[in-house]
């Protein structure tokens, strides 16, 4: 009986050092907002991660994922604070934050001598019900961008909330030249319906599958079913999440357009990514 007491101290005391964490984190975010002109800016910096292309080997693209960088804990990764995000109505500002700092730093990489890269964005829930966002595409082909270097990712949660609106959301997207890709293929419910229903672009096989391809023979039919099958849409299939280089040739066997993982990099901020492509490409041309 006086161990458990004592477990059941520690565990309130955890419990309560996590709220008070939690409550700081939400004031410390708050304040950010309302501080951000005076700061000169959101403290938010967008990594990236490459996706390479099975068929020439190069970069293809980047996904662009968001940190937080916290003045006393430091860079936070989003599972830290994109719902505090969302409960405190500031969700549609880190998209617009996320997709123009991906657009000016692929721009930059452009301008600074690597070929065109395609960026993926992360949409939250919100965003697909949210009016300002199909005010934000309208401001990216106004700039005269091409749509075609943004891709947005969804899930079926992302779709969940509101799923009437939020395809129509989609259908929006894709009419106005973005590409429109589904991620974590695998994790959810995943239903034919959805998949009939949604105009996407690209297919996202969950790291769950991927990390499993080379042990498990029914892995390996399930992501060689699903690469068919996305073909056959007219999607291009990303396996995302690849830790090790025993996968990469059974995934371009399978017929993976491309990969992301670690057995590549981990995502980078934009200077380093701008090296590392850079670098690949000079190992590429010496090939
Ligand atoms: P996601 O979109 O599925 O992104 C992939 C996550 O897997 C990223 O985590 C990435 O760092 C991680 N990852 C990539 N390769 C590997 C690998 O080989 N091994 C392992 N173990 N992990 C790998 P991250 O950056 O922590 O992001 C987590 C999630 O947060 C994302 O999952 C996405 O749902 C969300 N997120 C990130 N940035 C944004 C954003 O700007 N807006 C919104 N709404 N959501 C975002
Ligand atoms: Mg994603
Ligand atoms: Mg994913
Ligand atoms: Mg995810």
């Amino acid at each position: 009986a006086k161990t458990s007491r004592v477990q059941v101290s520690l565990y309130d005391q955890d419990l309560d050092r996590r709220r008070r964490e939690h409550n700081q984190l939400t004031l410390d975010l708050i304040a950010a907002f309302e501080n951000a002109e005076a700061d000169g800016g959101l403290p938010f910096e967008v990594y990236y991660q490459p996706q390479v292309s099975m068929r020439t080997g190069r970069v293809a693209g980047v996904e662009a994922l968001v940190r937080w960088q916290h003045p006393e804990r430091g860079l936070l990764p989003p599972s830290d604070f994109l719902d505090l995000l969302e409960r405190n109505g500031r969700m549609g500002e880190l998209t617009e934050f996320v997709v123009w700092s991906a657009l000016r730093d692929t721009a930059t990489w452009e301008r600074t001598g690597l070929a065109p890269l395609r960026v993926s964005v992360n949409l939250s829930p919100v965003c697909l019900t949210d009016p300002a966002f199909p005010v934000m595409l309208q401001q990216i082909v106004g700039a005269g961008i091409d749509p075609s270097v943004i891709t947005f990712e969804v899930t079926e949660t992302t779709l969940m909330k509101d799923p009437e609106r939020s395809m129509q959301m989609c259908g929006l997207i894709v009419e106005a030249g973005f590409g429109l890709s589904i991620d974590d293929y695998g994790t959810g419910y995943s239903s034919l319906a959805y998949l009939s229903d949604l105009p996407a672009t690209e297919l996202k096989i969950d790291r769950a599958f991927v990390s499993r391809i080379q042990h498990d023979t029914r892995v390996r039919a399930i992501v060689s079913g699903t690469v068919d099958l996305a073909h056959q849409l007219g999607l291009r299939i990303v396996a995302e999440g690849a830790e090790q280089s025993g996968t990469l040739g059974l995934l371009r066997e399978l017929g993976c357009d491309e990969v992301q993982g670690y057995v590549y990099s981990p995502p980078l901020p934009a200077v380093q990514l701008y090296a590392w492509v850079m670098n690949q490409e000079t190992v590429f041309n010496s090939r």
